[in-house]
């Protein structure tokens, strides 16, 4: 996601914050080099400008240039900016009304709108315990509504039965009857998708929005279609009252333009970001966040989100316990490896830690990736308990049966044991310290 404006965004920024002192030059300049940025990312033009001319009049100021960190304080205020052009107010479903609450899906045909749908009545039920009930509205395309009912099997969410034959006003009528009767906390309603904006499909959607006054009517766009997914959000939004915009495909995105001009441009909030194809890959969208992200700032409380939801309490307890204790044997270093990978590997994890855009960089360029994970998960398991315990027990010829026993080469090994030996004696000085206490003092807490 925004790979790219995030690299562009950090060489401009690195030179800035690099000089002591800043002209007005200068700063206009580096404004140049973010507009230019920001079209490569296919950010409306109209939009790019305002973006441009918004900070750089804040920021050619007196009291920034004067100040201490004049090149901080620029990037403090295109962090602002970016997170304004995002949509700064947060962007919660609103489902407060009594049950059940109606959430209307609308959008172009392989958007990923059924797939969505089902994204975000498993979120409401994991998240916050709702009980959903998901009806199929499409009679256009062959087995779009089987195609939500395996949807549902999926996942474990109920849908309406399909009764052949019955039309979109009838089958949201049948789909409003059945929620309330059986107690559901919110309705989901997949509309037809369309091929392109047609005149019978929106004003089958405008009757079934009529018959239904959902509380949110989400339009799912393509994120790759780029500025094409704005202008189809500004049709619909013409035609019905859009409360938010669901972007998918946002993994497959690196330029981000859709993103970054919807708000500008149709005035709708992004809710929701669709990052893959498995049915927990969306995020809900936060402006800050995602300015934090694109600005290499990372994206730390999404970190913490993303580790709660994969990381087994119990083994990251027992495992703080002991690192409390100065002990991390590599069995220690195994659990944690396996974590890593959950949480969606060293890209992942790279993009979302602050500062860690360069290391990741590093890393790649040194030839590390997601598949020393695995391999060094290999080497350990190819270890015997006893050695796992105690690694001082490898002595060079054990280290030739583990490589050899993982696929891997003695250099291998020895690289591994030597990272565990750094994490060991790590943990060993946080226990002088007076362990996580000692710890919180490094932070100056
Ligand atoms: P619909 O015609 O709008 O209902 O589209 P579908 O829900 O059937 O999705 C079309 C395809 O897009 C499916 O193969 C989905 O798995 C895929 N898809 C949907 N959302 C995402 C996403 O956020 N990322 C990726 N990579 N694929 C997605």
């Amino acid at each position: 996601m925004f790979d790219k404006l995030s690299d562009r965004l950090g060489g401009v920024f690195d030179r800035l914050r690099g000089r002591g002192a800043l002209n007005e030059t200068d700063v206009r300049e580096a404004m140049r080099e973010v507009r230019v940025a920001l079209l490569e990312a296919d950010v409306a033009l109209p939009v790019a400008r305002e973006f441009v001319d918004k900070v750089t009049e804040q920021a050619v100021g007196q009291s920034v240039l004067k100040s201490v960190t004049p090149g901080q304080q620029v990037v403090k205020i295109v962090n602002d900016a970016l997170v304004e052009m995002l949509g700064s107010d947060a962007s919660e479903l609103n489902l407060a009304v009594a049950p059940p609450a109606i959430i209307m899906m609308v959008g172009l045909q392989g958007s990923g709108k059924t797939t969505t749908t089902a994204k975000i009545a498993k979120l409401l039920k994991e998240k916050e315990r709702k009980k959903v009930l998901m009806a199929s509205l499409d009679v256009n395309r062959p087995a779009a509504q089987e195609q939500l009912a395996t949807l549902g099997t999926q996942v474990d969410i109920a849908t309406l039965p399909i009764v052949a034959g019955q039309q979109p006003v009838d089958i949201a009528k049948r789909a409003m009857q059945a929620a309330k009767l059986q107690g559901f906390d919110v309705l989901m309603l997949d509309t037809a998708g369309r091929l392109h904006v047609d005149q019978q499909l929106m004003d089958e959607m405008k009757a079934v929005a009529n018959v239904s006054t959902p509380q949110e009517i989400l339009l799912v766009v393509d994120s790759l279609t780029g500025q094409d997914a704005v202008n189809v959000a500004q049709n619909f939004s013409e035609q019905v009252d859009l409360t938010g915009v669901v972007l998918t495909r946002m993994d497959g995105d690196a330029r981000g333009g859709a993103a970054l001009s919807m708000r500008a441009v149709t005035g709708k909030p992004i809710k929701f970001a669709g990052v893959g194809e498995k049915m927990d890959a969306i995020e809900a969208f936060h402006p800050e966040r995602v300015a934090g992200r694109i600005l290499g700032m990372g994206d730390v409380v999404g970190l913490v989100e993303r580790a709660a939801q994969v990381v087994d309490q119990e083994e990251s307890e027992k495992l703080a316990a002991k690192m409390a204790k100065g002990q991390f044997d590599l069995n220690d270093l195994r659990a944690q490896l396996r974590q890593m990978t959950k949480m969606g590997g060293l890209g992942a994890l790279a993009g979302m830690m602050p500062g860690m855009k360069k290391a990741k960089a590093a890393m790649q360029a040194g030839g590390m990736d997601d598949k020393i994970l695995v391999r060094m998960d290999a080497i350990i398991g190819s270890m015997t308990p006893k050695e796992r315990e105690k690694p001082a027990l490898l002595n060079a010829k054990r280290k030739i049966r583990v490589a050899n026993g993982s696929g891997t080469t003695v250099q291998d090994v020895n690289r591994l044991l030597k990272m565990h030996q750094e994490m060991e004696s790590a943990m060993k000085r946080i226990k002088k310290m007076g362990g996580l206490k000692g710890l919180a003092a490094l932070f100056g807490k």
